[in-house]
């Protein structure tokens, strides 16, 4: 058995990911401090693997406790999804994003340089492209930031480069996701946002069960077939699956590289709407606004090198990412906290 380090894995996509993991014989271990996310997620993974989780609650700032948990269970290589993710939070609080993002990375590889762990998969993000210049976005494409949120991303992966330049002896395997949505088909995990969603996704979701009134369509007046904006929606079960590629890929060869995580293909507001309305069986009402400062008309990727590199490719439709969603969100409108579902 091989023994896994997933950072925050109690959140979104680390919980989905523990999940492709056992499925795919791995022995996942998740180190998160909760700071967004909630513990009944454990609860959950154990009802869906039908085993018990190995679960450390701790931050991937405490070098000491973060060497001994992997030199404990002799981990052979780390999953680093912690971190925090809100775009217009990072603005406000920029430190706070430098602090736990990029220190968050150094302690992590402090540690894992300590404990003898020198294999990387870390959660980058599709933001380090900017506003691209062309679709679709390859892996060639100039990197910029638009957000510290954005920034501590660059930030992270040129520390990573720059570390494998140094010692030889280290392997990464940085994923740029695009738009993660959906949930496990059990309904038992999804995404559980604190407060007002700010992505399209959990806002349709939140609207499609009553909690809130309609969706505000940030700008018709964009350059694309609807004028509505235009994402490349990844089902979070693709990514997962995306993740164990990776993982295979980055233990059998040794080799490092970087890699988008997308379907290839974009979705408008519209059209997610729509899709969203046929798995819910209800119309989802919404509202054009103005524009949201600061979004960029259209970004989808193009998903060549995972394919060649990976053997990966994304599976699951705009259908199923709906109705995934819906399951999840009608089952638990609270997220993990209210008690059970029914
Ligand atoms: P999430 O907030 O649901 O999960 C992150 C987890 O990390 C949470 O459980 C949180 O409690 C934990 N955490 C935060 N700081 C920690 C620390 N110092 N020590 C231990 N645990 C800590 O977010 P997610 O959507 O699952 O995203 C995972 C990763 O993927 C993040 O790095 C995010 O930036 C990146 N990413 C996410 C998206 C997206 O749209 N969800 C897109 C691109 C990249
Ligand atoms: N969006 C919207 N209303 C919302 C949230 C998002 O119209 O309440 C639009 C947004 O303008 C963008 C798309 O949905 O065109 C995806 O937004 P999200 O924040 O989910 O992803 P990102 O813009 O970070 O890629």
């Amino acid at each position: 058995m091989t023994n896994i380090l997933l950072t925050g894995g109690a959140g979104y996509i680390g919980s989905h990911t523990y999940v492709a993991l056992v499925s795919a014989g791995y022995r996942p271990i998740i180190l998160d401090d909760y700071s967004n996310s909630h513990p009944g997620v454990i609860a959950r993974l154990e009802d869906i693997t039908g085993q018990p989780v190995a679960h450390v609650r701790g931050s991937v700032l405490d070098v000491a406790m973060v060497s001994a948990l992997i030199e404990q269970h002799a981990v052979q290589a780390v999953l680093h999804f912690a971190g925090f993710k809100a775009v217009g939070e990072s603005v406000a609080e920029p430190l706070k994003y430098f602090d736990n993002n990029i220190t968050g990375t150094v302690r992590l590889m402090q540690a894992m340089e300590r404990a003898g762990c020198r294999a990387l998969v870390f959660s980058s993000s599709a933001t380090v492209y900017g506003d691209p210049a062309a679709v679709p976005i390859t892996e060639a494409f100039p990197l910029a930031h638009t957000s510290p949120y954005g920034y501590s991303k660059i930030a992270c992966e040129h520390i990573i480069a720059a570390m494998l330049a140094a010692k030889p002896d280290w392997h990464a395997s940085v994923l740029r996701y695009f738009n993660p949505v959906g949930a496990h088909p059990s309904g038992l995990i999804g995404e559980s946002p604190q407060g007002v969603p700010n992505n399209l996704m959990p806002y349709v979701a939140q609207v499609a069960t009553g909690k809130r009134a309609h969706l505000n369509v940030w700008g018709a007046d964009y350059p694309t077939p609807d004028g509505t904006g235009l994402r490349d929606y990844i089902h979070v079960m693709d990514l997962a699956e995306g993740h164990v590629a990776a993982l295979d890929a980055l233990l059998q060869t040794g080799r490092s590289f970087t890699v988008n995580l997308g379907t290839g293909a974009g979705h408008s507001v519209l059209e997610v709407v729509r899709a969203f309305s046929l798995a819910c069986g209800h119309a989802v009402p919404y509202k054009i606004c103005e524009r949201r400062p600061g979004d960029i008309a259209q970004c989808y990727a193009d998903a060549t090198l995972a394919l060649q590199l990976l053997g990966w490719r994304a599976q699951r439709t705009l259908a199923d990412m709906c109705a995934d969603t819906w399951r999840w969100q009608s089952r638990n409108p609270d997220g993990y906290h209210e008690a059970a579902i029914a």
